[in-house]
């Protein structure tokens, strides 16, 4: 199992340099782990002049997944716009073509209070969405500004093809078969004859899934659902702009970015995997940042990518007794809690692993 590691800017180096130590254990205890360092983003323009270096295209091709920690910082922010640290991070999905995202949305219950909802709809909150990636109104042609009658007029494109639509099913029903076997696939059928597809495309990949129970629901009513029943979701597929909008929406009724990992998978289960959140470089260098959704991101990879269900499990359940014991970084730390660091946090994994 070969990972590229790219921990890239601001706090990245900190985060994964915790995971990089979960990995180390995992291979003392006997997983066939092979880890090799490249540059992506600010930093590998640094060095190289070039957000994705070609040695770094070619580390990320080899290897069977690519763990990430964040990209960017306000150094790069007057940088032209192919020479920014976040255009690395698209042409690396470009690159490896990954395109479903997965991104879950937990709420361990010893932070329920840690959400700006009320404890009682989100605690033990732990749904999972699955985005399409590389399809959608995002990249569909026809789009631009134009003149048209005295007046501009701006246009884009939905669109998605059969093929585009069942590759993101088949993640999404084969993940529900990892977990509570419910799927709840987003459209706006009643308007859009490109989502009128997509049901019924996900209808037709429902007959590979028989014990899979799958449900339909229009966007507008999702997100309003996400906020006043969230438990009621297990796996949410939909495509690359309502997922885009609903997993943002998901990820903050659990009320902490430092917590929440993601997923972005190839055809053979080939992942990138990174905390969602950016590369906050308000805290960066003073080993206050969260490691946990880092962490968490291992735990998809082997999950995802190796099929070590076993040692995803061990990952996560180190970090639900971590939390269980009163470990706090800052942006989770309520009063009486044990405050601690980066790496103090990742001493608490490890010893818990
Ligand atoms: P951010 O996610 O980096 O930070 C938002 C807030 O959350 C900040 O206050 C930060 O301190 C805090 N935060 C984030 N991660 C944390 C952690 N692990 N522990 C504790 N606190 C944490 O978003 P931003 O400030 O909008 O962006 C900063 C830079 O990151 C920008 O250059 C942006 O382009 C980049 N970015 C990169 C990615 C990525 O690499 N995938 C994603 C989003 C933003």
């Amino acid at each position: 199992m070969k990972i590229a590691v790219l921990a890239g800017d601001g706090i990245g180096p900190e985060i994964t340099a915790q995971a990089q130590r979960v990995l180390t254990a995992l291979k003392s205890d006997g997983l066939k782990l092979e880890l090799e360092s490249g540059l992506l983003g600010g930093c590998a323009v640094d060095v190289t002049g070039e957000p994705f270096p070609e040695a770094t295209r070619k580390l990320v091709t080899k290897a069977d997944a690519v763990l990430l920690g964040a990209v960017g910082g306000p150094k790069y922010d007057s940088l032209p716009r192919e020479k920014r640290p976040e255009q690395g991070l698209l042409a690396i999905r470009k690159e490896l073509n990954l395109f479903a995202n997965l991104r879950p949305a937990i709420l361990y219950p010893e932070l329920a209070s840690v959400s700006t909802l009320k404890p009682e709809v989100v605690s033990g909150l732990d749904i999972l969405i699955v985005r399409e990636l590389t399809g959608d109104i995002y990249f569909g042609q026809p789009r631009g500004i134009e003149q048209r009658n005295g007046q501009r007029v701006g246009f884009n494109t939905m669109i998605y093809s059969e093929m585009e639509i069942r590759r993101i099913a088949h993640v999404a029903f084969q993940a529900a078969r990892k977990r509570k076997g419910r799927l709840c696939s987003v459209d706006k059928m009643n308007v859009l004859e490109c989502t009128q597809l997509w049901r019924d495309v996900v209808i037709e990949t429902a007959k590979d899934y028989p014990e899979i129970s799958l449900s339909h629901m229009l966007v507008d009513n999702a997100a309003m659902q996400l906020v006043r029943d969230p438990k009621q979701f297990d796996v949410i597929v939909t495509g690359n702009m309502f997922g885009d909008i609903l997993s943002d929406e998901a990820s903050m009724l659990t009320g902490s970015i430092g917590m929440l990992p993601s997923a972005s998978l190839d055809e053979q289960n080939k992942g990138l995997y990174e905390p969602i959140h950016g590369s906050a470089p308000d805290i960066a260098g003073k080993d206050v940042a969260n490691p946990l959704a880092t962490i968490l991101s291992v735990a998809m990879m082997l999950r995802y990518s190796f099929a070590q269900e076993d040692a995803a499990l061990r990952i996560e359940n180190a970090v639900r007794k971590v939390l269980a014991q009163g470990f706090r970084t800052s942006d989770i730390y309520e009063p009486g809690m044990k405050k601690v660091g980066t790496i103090e946090m990742g001493d608490a994994v490890l010893a818990n692993l």
